[in-house]
């Protein structure tokens, strides 16, 4: 058993009894595999089935050279690249001879083929009927009963007949198969499969320039965030049977992902366009008013007009899923994908490309935007906020890398990049003889309930010498988080660590009361957006109650994004401990930041002791 030589292969989870992906077992199960694994145990090799599920991803491995041995093919299927058949064997169905292969790929150790050509040969009517009894046995389904039957009758009968009776029950199950297999769970509507199996057969040559493919965007992270799962999906399910009622005859909608919908459609003139999805997108979002609900909802569309040279679905869909996050981040309706469209999604897949390198030639740096006291205004701290130094580009703020950044997974080495850097920051404070400035950081949601998180910030503030209620990290997690309990688990082990935490955007989102109850916060960050509606009496009232509990659980108070003299007074007057905004200063580059504070607190600590202000 051991050395044996490891052969990944991708199965074919939709030809069922054939192959399948039984999802209680956990593995791939049915005739061809149970024959794999028959060779496995005779040959030299170790067959491991690559990425197990039911999703077909046979031509992407194939593509990627990743597997050794791709499965579940008949002679009629689209070969994969990079590879050679071999075939299982041969059954009778209709009159008409079907051809079951597996196909070896380039990147198979070369003998393989040979090999299992010779086992496949071997392979007599017995062993095959044996296989099914086998598998049966091993994996008991709802229709097992049918499987010992049929084991029974092959036994005895010939190879053809059995092989009639497994396709006759193939094709009943592979229609159940693929209803499941193309729903989405939450809608009841069809998925990114379905789509594209419809659109094989309603677009063609002659009338594929009469559609267009309108993509719906939500911003299901958001509304997650400020609601929670049930209410997000309720949300969704008022899209689908909304956007279903726009659907016509020859139209096809589909859910296609978790933040979108598409609905592709056999279209009229640009008015026409115009009214219908006016009206729907304004009727989507009278949903929180409708249901009164205390979150806003939001639904963008991307339109693409599928041009006669179009042949790829996937890229058509993508450039419509783009220009509704642009309709989105720009705060209209709907965004018609035109060239310009393309070329700043052109622009922004450059831009992803770099973030590589930026990260290796620490291209991003560290700005710092104060806090001051209400007092006497003066600066007691900062918050650390990343700005990335782009050699062609310039200087460009978070709000052109950071999405993109969390959409590809790259955030977390950013967000270990700035806590590095502050610590450094902070270090340097206290060697200049200033130990009372704190600093705040932002982290990504993913970065902060990582399993690993606690010991790589650990890891990392253990590199410098500074006090650690300096640090403050920033939250902005609500109930609705999927890694809701190592969240919470990571904040608690900050907390015992030394460092203070704060939790953003407070106010942003209804449920933030909770947060409070969850986390040992040290810190409120009211949102910009209250501060932003201050002046009402209701308005004030509410501010004011706020930020007396926050008082009496001990926590500090601070005011994001003050502007206006008007704003500093009100908030002062309610009691806030804290003031941050463009009113007092804009985020300096760390230099300029360095400056200021070495002038301010070295200098007012020889004249005025009391000047000199505390951490939180
Ligand atoms: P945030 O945490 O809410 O940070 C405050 C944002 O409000 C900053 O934008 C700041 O420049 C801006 N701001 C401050 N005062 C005012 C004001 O008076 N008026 C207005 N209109 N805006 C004000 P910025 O620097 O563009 O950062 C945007 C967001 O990017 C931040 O929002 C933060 O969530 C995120 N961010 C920044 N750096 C990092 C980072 O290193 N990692 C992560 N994960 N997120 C970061
Ligand atoms: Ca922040
Ligand atoms: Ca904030």
């Amino acid at each position: 058993m051991e050395d044996k030589e490891l052969i990944y292969v991708a199965g074919n989870p939709n030809v069922y009894p054939l192959e399948y992906y039984d999802e209680d077992a956990g593995t791939y199960a049915g005739v061809i595999p149970e024959l794999l694994r028959q060779f496995s145990q005779q040959s030299n090799y170790q067959l491991v089935y690559y990425q197990e599920g039911s999703r077909d991803q046979r031509a992407q491995l194939a593509k990627n050279r990743q597997v050794d041995l791709l499965s579940g093919y008949t002679q009629a299927d689209e070969a994969p690249s990079h590879s050679q058949p071999v075939t299982v064997f041969n059954a009778v169905w209709e009159g008409e001879q079907i051809t079951y292969q597996v196909y070896v790929s380039d990147v198979a150790p070369e003998a393989l083929k040979g090999q299992l050509e010779s086992y496949f040969a071997s392979v007599d009517e017995e062993t095959l009927s044996g296989t099914s009894i086998h598998a049966a046995v091993q994996y008991p389904t709802p229709h097992a009963l049918y499987w010992s039957l049929a084991g029974f009758g092959l036994a005895a009968a010939a190879l053809t007949a059995a092989v009639i009776l497994l396709m006759r029950h193939y094709r009943k199950m592979l229609r159940k198969a693929r209803q499941s297999i193309e729903t989405d769970e939450v809608t009841g509507l069809g998925n990114a499969e379905y789509l594209t199996r419809y659109y094989k057969q309603f677009v063609n040559d002659k009338n594929r320039i009469l559609y267009k493919l309108c993509y719906f965007y939500v911003d299901t992270d958001q509304l997650r965030r400020l609601s929670n799962n049930e209410e997000t999906n309720e949300f969704l399910r008022y899209a689908a049977t909304l956007l279903q009622e726009y659907t016509g005859d020859s139209d096809i909608l589909a859910r296609v992902s978790d933040h979108g919908f598409v609905l592709a459609k056999l279209s009229g003139s640009a008015q026409t366009d115009e009214e219908w999805l006016t009206s729907l997108i304004t009727r989507a979002r009278a949903y929180s008013e409708k249901y009164q609900k205390p979150f806003e909802v939001n639904l963008s569309a991307g339109i693409y007009p599928i041009k006669a040279s179009d042949r790829d679905l996937n890229e058509m869909v993508f450039n419509a899923s783009q220009s509704a996050r642009a309709a989105s981040q720009t705060g209209v309706d709907y965004m018609v994908c035109s060239d310009q469209v393309l070329h700043q999604l052109l622009e922004e897949r450059r831009l992803q490309a770099d973030i590589e390198r930026a990260l290796t030639n620490q291209e991003f740096e560290l700005y710092l935007q104060f806090y001051v006291d209400c007092g006497a205004h003066r600066i007691v701290g900062a918050e650390a906020l990343s700005r990335w130094q782009h050699p062609e580009k310039g200087l460009l703020t978070p709000g052109r890398f950071i999405p993109m950044m969390e959409r590809e997974g790259k955030i977390s080495k950013l967000d270990y990049y700035s806590l590095e850097k502050v610590c450094s920051f902070l270090e340097e404070l206290v060697e200049l003889g200033i130990d009372t400035f704190f600093i705040s950081c932002n982290f990504s949601r993913d970065t902060f309930a990582a399993a690993d998180f606690v010991d790589n910030c650990k890891r990392i503030i253990g590199q410098y010498q500074f006090p650690r209620e300096l640090l403050v990290f920033e939250i902005t997690e609500s109930v609705s988080s999927k890694n809701i309990s190592q969240l919470q688990q990571n904040t608690v082990a900050l907390k015992e660590y030394g460092v203070k935490l704060a939790l953003d955007d407070f106010g942003e989102g209804f449920t933030s009361f909770y947060d409070l109850q969850q986390y040992p916060i040290d810190i409120i960050k009211l949102d910009k957006s209250l501060i932003d509606n201050m002046g009402t009496e209701r308005g004030d009232a509410i501010l004011k109650a706020m930020i007396r509990v926050g008082h009496e659980l001990g926590v500090t108070i601070l005011a994001e994004g003050v502007e206006t003299d008007d704003q500093v007074e009100t908030i002062t007057r309610l009691q806030c401990d804290l003031l941050q905004g463009f009113r007092f200063c804009y985020p300096l580059p760390r230099w300029e930041a360095q400056k200021k504070i070495s002038q301010l607190f070295l200098t007012a600590r020889t004249d005025d002791k009391s000047f000199s202000p505390s951490a939180p």
